[in-house]
């Protein structure tokens, strides 16, 4: 078993409590994404060995080949279940419309919607496989060309087109502020994520999920509400880049 890996995590879980504890919040709310990206399947197996059980990737056909890979490792049979450890994977990078289908073959909740166009792919998609999929808006608080989402004064509107897709279910929001050394910087970010979900509320869209926070900056994020952290490098150490 890998020391380093469960080392890593059991310290941000300890950091995750602590910082839902100074929030008054309980630690159990707040659900750990250990990001995967670039992490090879036999790194992601030790994970679930060691009890990790959500997992977070950037991109779909690096997923769907490494999820082939974690099936062989397990000596799991297509279709069939990864040995009860039931993982949930999560789509957290940006998609593209054409791969809209692949990504409700393969992901339990995607973070990443951002447009009434990806969602409408979504929604049939999920009709065709029978499937509810669960999905986060994300939002665009910061004026980075880099980063994809929303804006924030589209995001009720395109709540409001979401309703009407049977097959989409509509769990919360998701948001990548800029990088910050000093994590205090991302606070406003995540603040604003928590102010637009409990305007949405009020409007009558129940929004459960705010997925923020990175290695950088999770303990901040939770303090602000955060339900999902998204953390990579804190639990598997750096990674190499990814390749443009
Ligand atoms: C890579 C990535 C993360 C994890 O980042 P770390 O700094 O490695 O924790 C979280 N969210 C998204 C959207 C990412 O692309």
């Amino acid at each position: 078993m890998d020391r380093g890996l469960s080392e890593n995590t059991k310290k941000i879980y300890r950091a995750i409590s602590h910082a839902a504890m100074r929030a008054g919040r309980e630690p159990h709310d707040v659900r750990l994404i250990a990001v995967t990206k670039n992490v090879a399947a036999d790194v992601v197996v030790r994970a679930l060995e060691i009890g990790l059980r959500d997992f977070g990737e950037s991109r779909v056909q690096e997923f769907r080949d490494k999820l082939a890979d974690i099936r062989n490792l397990l000596g799991v049979p297509p279709g069939g279940t990864l040995k009860g450890y039931r993982p949930r994977w999560h789509l957290i990078g940006h998609l593209q419309k054409n791969k809209a289908k692949m990504a409700a073959d393969l992901f339990d909740l995607i973070h990443s919607v951002d447009s009434e166009e990806l969602a409408e792919m979504l929604n049939s998609s999920a009709e065709k496989i029978n499937k509810t999929q669960r999905i986060l808006v994300q939002v665009k608080l910061s004026d980075e060309e880099s980063k994809y989402g929303i804006s924030e004064d589209k995001a009720i509107g395109l709540l409001e087109r979401l309703r009407g897709m049977r097959h989409l279910k509509v769990e919360g929001l998701m948001t990548i502020p800029p990088y910050f050394e000093d994590p205090q910087e991302a606070r406003p970010f995540f603040r604003k994520l928590r102010e637009i979900r409990d305007r949405a509320e009020a409007k009558g869209f129940p929004l459960q999920e705010l997925s923020m926070g990175m290695s950088n900056d999770f303990e901040t994020a939770v303090e602000e509400g955060a339900t999902m952290v998204r953390v990579g490098t804190a639990i598997f150490g750096e990674r190499k880049k990814e390749e443009a």
